[in-house]
């Protein structure tokens, strides 16, 4: 019903490059908006709507919408990459990849500008039919990207035979990095082993500019998090992205709020 009542919003978290500060893709991110209680994280409503199958029609509208984005950015000339959230549901569904190639194809966009992110535990809970879906995905042209790296289970030797093209390092382990020894072993030895098997490494969750700092000097290749932008409506999103263009402005903007 919110689908069709159309009180799903999306809301975009801007990815920046360590190499030089510019705006290099975002993530999008679900909200509902109920009439009676108000807003409704994605943590509460997305488990249900894994168990209901609701996933299915949900994940199709966000891409969708993802979609229209991202023709809109296409057409401004300023394509970004734009990264949607998958659940391990919407690998079992027949059809997933060609569903997804004939919205690409009514909205015009490029799918090369398109990345689907797969958290560990949803490629292991079923490997071999993730397995299947996420080489059809890649070969449509979409990036593939684990997210939560770190907090699932997975074997090391199944991932490099998947198709991923990155791994995003989970945030609980960014969170602590200044303070706990461990958490900068973990995030420093997932730079260095994403890094070897040929993948880029984004850090999620960065609240600060020490840590910003130093993810840039471990070699980290993206950073998204509180500290660069939170999570915002589009139009809000359009309005940042054209004040952030310029890395110089957004090397300001870093700065100015440590
Ligand atoms: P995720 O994919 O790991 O998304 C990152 C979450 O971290 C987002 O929470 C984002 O708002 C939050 N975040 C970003 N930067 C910071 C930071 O600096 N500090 C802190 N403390 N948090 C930060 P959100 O939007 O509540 O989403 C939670 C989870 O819900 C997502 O985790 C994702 O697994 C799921 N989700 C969101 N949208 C969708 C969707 O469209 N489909 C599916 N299947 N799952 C979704
Ligand atoms: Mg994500
Ligand atoms: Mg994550």
């Amino acid at each position: 019903t919110a689908i069709e009542l159309d009180a799903l919003q999306l809301h975009v978290q801007p990815q920046i490059s360590l190499q030089d500060y510019s705006v290099v893709g975002a993530e999008v991110l679900v909200r509902w908006q109920h009439p009676e209680y108000g807003f409704v994280p994605p943590i509460e409503f997305i488990p249900l709507a894994e168990r209901t199958g609701v996933i299915h029609p949900l994940t199709y509208w966000v891409c969708r919408k993802t979609f229209e984005l991202g023709k809109k950015l296409q057409d401004m000339q300023g394509d970004l990459m734009l990264s949607i959230n998958i659940s391990a549901r919407n690998l079992q569904a027949t059809n997933f990849t060609r569903n997804i190639v004939r919205i690409a194809a009514e909205t015009g966009i490029n799918l090369g500008n398109i990345t689907m992110e797969l958290t560990e535990t949803a490629v292991m809970l079923d490997p071999v039919d993730a397995m299947r879906v996420m080489n059809e995905l890649s070969d449509a042209g979409i990036r593939l990207s684990i997210d939560d790296f770190g907090t699932g289970y997975s074997s090391l030797a199944y991932l490099k035979q998947l198709p991923v093209h990155e791994i995003k390092i989970d945030r609980s382990f960014v969170k602590e990095m200044q303070s706990s020894n461990d958490d900068q072993v973990i995030v420093h030895t997932t730079l260095v082993m994403g890094h070897n098997l040929g993948l880029q490494v984004v850090a999620e969750g960065i609240e600060d500019a020490a840590t910003l700092l130093q993810l840039k000097q471990l070699g980290c290749d993206m950073a998204q998090g509180y500290h660069i932008a939170r999570p915002m409506p589009v139009e809000e999103f359009l309005t940042w992205l054209q004040q952030h263009r310029n890395p110089q402005t957004m090397s300001a903007t870093l700065a100015r709020k440590v």
